[in-house]
């Protein structure tokens, strides 16, 4: 994990310079390189294709941005931080008073060191972010102004990846790619879903799983539209297929992992991560679905009400980094976002081997020293937990409890009631 920790700080820190948005080449540049590490699927959606109550908005560019003092000295430059520019700014060039630009310059009074981040997406304008401290000491004379950026018809761009599975039933993870260079949110979150997405791979699941890489709000809307609806219609039998989701994000600070329940609150995926984070005894928050924060927005709204949660450590705009220039490569560590990956990881275990059984021989208990199985995956401390486990799946494998619902009841790990299924299925007592 150390080793997977370290290629997630390192991808980190090779998007960041980037200067994503929802649409444009900061986004599909992001894209290509995850795309060396997966082999991603890359959609170009067109200005203007109605997609759900939306639209694709026009394609946003931008190549230099500064403002220069009147000795020609970049005072404010979009090459130092692309978090200098209010994403989606209109091309401006002008001269103007300090006063005349103050319309136009966004700080934070509080955190006078940091750079704020800010869009404007659906409403043309065009501003830049600086420290508090930058403003109070540019005099006041007249400064030039400029915006170098095209704001036009083009595409949005999304990525898609799907580690196929033994069965149609998908697994959808994902993630936004629309933040410039903000570490935690959310390029923590892309990072950790490659990671995930690379060993996945490496096995056969038993779930299809596809991982959607895409700017927040419009990808994920654009994408619902394209797969999941036939003209105004749900198609019930597409959105059926997906059986659990994630989305990720805030996926590498140091605070704990904080799982946010999807809008049914009692799907599989709900009660898998809680059971991941519960056994696991790592320190966690679990709340209750509530309509704000990343994409579980669109998946979870009602016409969809898809299974998916949402899984970050520090939650949306609960840091005080956040969405400022401290939200930085070192804002976030490989250890945390191994653990991030780990808790994802083993949260798939469990989806993947989560079932029903029916107990074969339910008269009785069945004579388990003769089958070779009282003590046979002994010689180990946790023998006694393994015999329990044994006589709780015995119990409860009647076709209507599934292993998880028998790990919640015992209190047993998720993992030791998986194995003593697997040895009593393989001990012909019980079946799927
Ligand atoms: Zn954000």
């Amino acid at each position: 994990m150390t080793d997977a920790g370290a290629e997630m700080h390192a991808l980190v820190k090779r998007l960041y310079p980037l200067c994503r948005s929802i649409t444009g080449d900061g986004v599909r540049r992001t894209l290509e390189i995850i795309g060396e590490s997966v082999p991603l699927e890359i959609h170009e959606v067109p200005t203007g294709t109605e997609v759900l109550d939306w639209n694709v908005p026009r394609e946003w560019n931008i190549r230099d941005a500064y403002i220069k003092d009147s000795q020609g000295k970049r005072v404010v430059d979009f090459a130092d931080s692309n978090l200098h520019v209010v994403g989606y700014s209109v091309p401006v060039s002008a001269t103007m008073t300090l006063d005349e630009l103050r319309g136009h310059l966004h700080t934070l009074p509080e955190q006078p060191d940091l750079i704020p981040y800010r869009t404007s997406y659906y409403r043309e304008t065009w501003g830049f972010c600086l420290r508090a401290d930058t403003l109070a000491e540019l005099p006041d004379e007249r400064y030039e102004v400029l915006i170098d950026s095209t704001l036009a018809d083009g595409h949005l761009t999304y990525g898609e990846y799907v580690v196929p599975g033994r069965t149609s039933e998908e697994v959808l993870v994902s993630c936004h790619v629309c933040h410039p260079s903000l570490a935690n949110d959310n390029l923590a979150g892309v990072a950790v879903a490659v990671s995930l997405a690379r060993r996945l791979a490496a096995t056969e699941p038993r779930f299809t799983y596809r991982f959607l890489f895409a700017p927040g709000t419009i990808g994920s809307i654009t994408w619902l539209a394209r797969n999941l609806m036939r003209g105004s219609e749900l198609d019930a039998a597409r959105a059926d297929r997906i059986r659990h989701g994630l989305v990720l994000a805030c996926a590498g600070d140091s605070g704990a992992l904080t799982y946010k329940r999807s809008r049914r609150g009692d799907a599989e995926i709900d009660r898998a991560v809680a059971h991941v984070l519960r056994s696991s005894g790592r320190d966690h928050t679990l709340v209750d679905f509530s309509p704000y924060g990343y994409d579980e927005r669109q998946f979870c709204s009602p016409g969809f009400d898809l299974p998916v949660g949402s899984l970050t450590r520090t939650p949306y705009a609960g840091y005080p980094e956040y969405h400022t220039s401290a939200d930085n490569p070192d804002f976030v560590s490989p250890e945390a976002m191994a653990d991030t990956l780990s808790t994802c990881w083993e949260v798939t275990r469990v989806l993947e081997r989560n079932r029903p059984y029916v107990n074969q021989s339910p008269y009785g208990e069945p004579q388990l020293g003769r089958r070779g199985l009282y003590g046979s995956l002994g010689g180990r401390s946790d023998t006694e937990q393994t015999q329990m486990a044994m006589l709780w799946v015995l119990n409860l494998s009647d076709g209507s409890h599934t292993l998880l619902d028998i790990a919640e009841r015992s209190g047993l790990p998720f993992a030791v009631v998986a194995d003593v299924a697997q040895a009593l299925h393989t001990a012909h007592l019980i079946r799927e």
